[in-house]
């Protein structure tokens, strides 16, 4: 079950917020099979590519208010044998 969490008064829920230093994907696939809904191959490079992201300085991040996917991505984050996803609430 799906809990929502609210920020003391302000009723904003946490956001999930998920990162990628992309640069140094080895192209495993395991991000993409566990999370497909935020992760995708690239087939240019071969590289995974958060989808919907903003890159900054080589940090490709998503910032979304749908608890529904922290699971997924926290095993993405979890199988990357490059640990380079980072799976957060803030
Ligand atoms: S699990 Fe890590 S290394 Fe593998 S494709 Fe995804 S980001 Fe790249």
């Amino acid at each position: 079950m799906k809990i929502a969490i609210f920020a003391g008064n302000s009723e904003e829920p946490f956001m999930v917020i998920i990162t990628l230093q992309r640069k140094k994907c080895i192209g495993c696939n395991y991000c993409v099979e566990l999370a497909p809904s935020q992760f995708q191959m690239s087939k240019k490079d071969g590289k995974s590519v958060l989808l919907h992201s903003e890159e900054k300085k080589g940090f490709h991040t998503i910032k979304s208010p749908d608890e529904s996917i922290f699971d997924n991505a926290d095993k993405a984050k979890e199988a990357c044998p490059v640990k380079i996803i980072s799976v957060k609430r803030s």
